[in-house]
């Protein structure tokens, strides 16, 4: 894969510590020179090196040592934790569909209004922004359940328009576009005719508009893109990004990002012989997570982008990952007694939940438990295991929220998204949305008991006031 040398260098460098009591500033010097050139060999922008390696090693000399890791695992894990965020892992936009962390990701941000979502697509010409919007309107059309319109606003590259007509033939996607005599085309004035026609249609609730790219920035390019941007007022700015870009990328990115504000980008041609450093500059660089990669040519190779799974891959060592995960979290444990003061104060998070539900299980299923509890044994077989069917639930959907979500329910619960974060919670649970209100409804429920209870007021009186 792409990311295969950068892999073998960071091994190479965490190796160093093996068999290293702790980490020292002495004996870390050698892996952090190490990673540093491994990351500058895969074409990752200078600044986004110096931030990652200060990182890595204010984290490498600052930890706890954890039982039962080693030095070079901790490495490991350092380095991960860092890859991630910087590829924007730990972002709160982010997105959770299902397992957990490793399937947050970005999201395109749809409207809720009923008019329907632009996404403007720019870039550099060759970057594969055409190709780009084919693939993307054949996702969102099969993956999410859109009904998209290509709009052709690339009037500089001769071939573009009729590219993108085939391309929307081929996927199946309708396509706005206009005859124009070579080099008479007004791109700013077919953006706006195309997303008339598409509030017009009814078949039509997300509008993908390719525009025009050179091989360099130029001034009245990003006029123009700028102008295309003030008619359509995008819900999304997708930079269309070669990978194989290597060190330039950043520039670029921060000169589109400084014309026209970016909502994330598409980093292309991922399956080349790229060094794939440019996943990892472009976030740093603009403050914007990449939101898809591409990695064919054909009009289905468009994934979306996981920065933890992009993570391991890159360093291709999962399992030292999650070995040291847990290893920190029996340690942490987050000391037992101060988590049940949370729950007892009714302050419990979505985590301390989740770490209740499951001590209750890892003591064997429900039904057992009862039996030997006084009094429980003739419960009802139905009762429980409807009870544990819940549970279940319960714990898809957690495992749904993000970590900030798990950490703050109140983003869940009474924030001004929490309508949309549940719903998104449910459809990464794979439940409907009910499922997901009743649930936060319950665990606010059982928060509030709590609360009246430390309180020293009856946990069943009406409620007050502030409810
Ligand atoms: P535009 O000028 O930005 O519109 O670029 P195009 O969409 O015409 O793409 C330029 C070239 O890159 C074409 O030959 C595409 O087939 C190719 N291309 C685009 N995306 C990818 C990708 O993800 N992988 C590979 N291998 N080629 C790609």
């Amino acid at each position: 894969y792409f990311f295969d040398k950068l892999a073998e260098s960071i091994k190479g460098a965490t190796d160093l510590l093996s068999g290293k009591s702790r980490m020292t500033e002495a004996n870390t010097k050698g892996a952090l020179r190490d990673i540093r050139r491994a990351l500058l060999d895969a074409d990752v922008s200078k600044v986004v090196v110096d931030d990652l390696v200060e990182r890595v090693t204010k984290n490498a000399l600052g930890g706890e040592v954890t039982e039962g890791v080693d030095p070079s695992q901790r490495g490991v894990k350092i380095v991960y934790d860092e890859l991630k965020r910087a590829m924007g892992g730990d972002d709160e936009a982010l997105m959770s569909g299902g397992e957990g962390e490793q399937s947050v990701r970005a999201e395109l941000e749809y409207r809720e209004d009923g008019k329907p979502t632009v996404v403007l697509l720019c870039g550099l010409q060759g970057a594969g922004k055409t190709t780009a919007a084919a693939k993307l309107a054949l996702r969102l059309q099969q993956e999410e359940g859109r009904k998209p319109l290509l709009v052709a606003a690339d009037v500089y590259r001769p071939a573009a328009v009729e590219q993108l007509k085939l391309l929307g033939e081929q996927v199946g996607v309708p396509v706005y576009a206009e005859d124009f005599e070579p080099g008479q085309g007004n791109a700013v004035a077919i953006a706006e005719r195309g997303l008339k026609e598409a509030q017009a249609r009814d078949d039509v609730d997300v509008v993908v508009v390719d525009t025009a790219g050179r091989q360099v920035i130029e001034a009245d390019l990003m006029r123009e893109l700028r102008d295309v941007r003030q008619v359509t007022q995008p819900d999304e700015t997708l930079l269309v990004l070669d990978a194989m870009t290597g060190q330039a990328a950043a520039g670029v990115a921060k000169q589109f990002d400084d014309a026209v504000p970016l909502t994330g980008a598409v980093l292309t041609k991922l399956d080349g012989d790229a060094r794939g450093g440019a996943a990892l500059s472009v976030r740093a660089v603009c403050g914007r997570p990449i939101k898809y990669v591409g990695v064919g040519e054909r009009v289905q190779d468009l994934e979306p982008f996981f920065p933890a799974r992009m993570a391991s891959r890159i360093l291709g060592m999962g399992d030292v990952v999650s070995l040291v995960e847990k290893a920190e979290r029996l340690q942490s444990k987050d000391d037992a007694a101060s988590q049940m003061e949370r729950i007892v104060a009714g302050k419990a998070t979505f985590d301390d939940f989740l770490e209740q539900t499951k001590m209750m299980a890892s003591m064997g299923n429900l039904q057992n438990v009862a039996k030997m509890m006084p009094g429980m044994g003739g419960l009802d077989a139905g009762k429980l295991s409807e009870a544990e069917a819940r549970i279940k639930i319960q714990e898809s959907l957690i495992m749904s929220m993000t970590p900030a979500e798990r950490r703050d329910p109140d983003l869940v619960i009474r924030s001004k998204s929490a309508l949309s974060r549940q719903r998104r919670i449910a459809r990464g649970a794979g439940r409907d949305a009910d499922a997901s209100r009743r649930f936060v409804s319950e665990f606010q429920q059982m928060r509030t008991m709590m609360q009246k209870m430390a309180a020293g007021q009856n946990p069943n009186a009406p409620p007050g006031p502030e409810d």
